[in-house]
Parts: C-alpha cells; structure tokens; sequence
C-alpha cells in the first residue's frame, strides 16, 4: 500500500512535469520562426491568416489554411476562365 502510494506520487510528479516542459516549449516557440527564431507576425489575406518572419520571409499556414488559400485561388481562376468566355 505504501509502495502504490509512493508509486502513484511519483507519477502524478512526472505528468506534472512533462506538462511544464510543454508548456515551457510552448511559450518558447510561440510565434517564432523556426528558421532564424524572428518573432513572426500575422497577415490577413482574405479568411486566411498567414504568419510572415520579417527576417527570412518564411511563411507559416496553420492547418487547413492552404487548402482554403488553394480553393479561393481555384475559385479565383475559374472566374477568369469564365470572364474570358471558357468554361
Ligand atoms: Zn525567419
């Protein structure tokens, strides 16, 4: 009974942990290029927010965000197909 005690001590000790070591990584990373660690900042381009590095000008998507920048794009395109008379 002890032994479990001390068991289930030290494992609740070490989730706690590996949550404070995410949570450090996070607020690390957090918005930070990968590449050259610039603080990124986000622009809007239609529904899609796209965060740029001033320094590299790397580009990040957040899930999803390319597939809907590539529907707009498709959208955009057979609208120009339609304006020049093809379908
Ligand atoms: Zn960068």
């Amino acid at each position: 009974m002890e032994l479990r005690n001390r068991l289930e001590k030290l494992e609740a000790r070490q989730k706690a942990m590996a949550a404070e070591e995410i949570q450090r990584q996070k607020e690390l990373h957090w918005m930070r290029c990968p590449k050259c660690g610039h603080q990124l900042s986000t622009q809007h381009h239609g529904a899609v927010e796209i965060d740029v590095c001033p320094s590299c000008r790397g580009l990040w998507l957040d899930a999803n965000e390319l597939e809907t920048i590539l529907a707009n794009e498709n959208g955009l395109f057979k609208s120009a197909l339609k304006i020049l008379g093809r379908r």
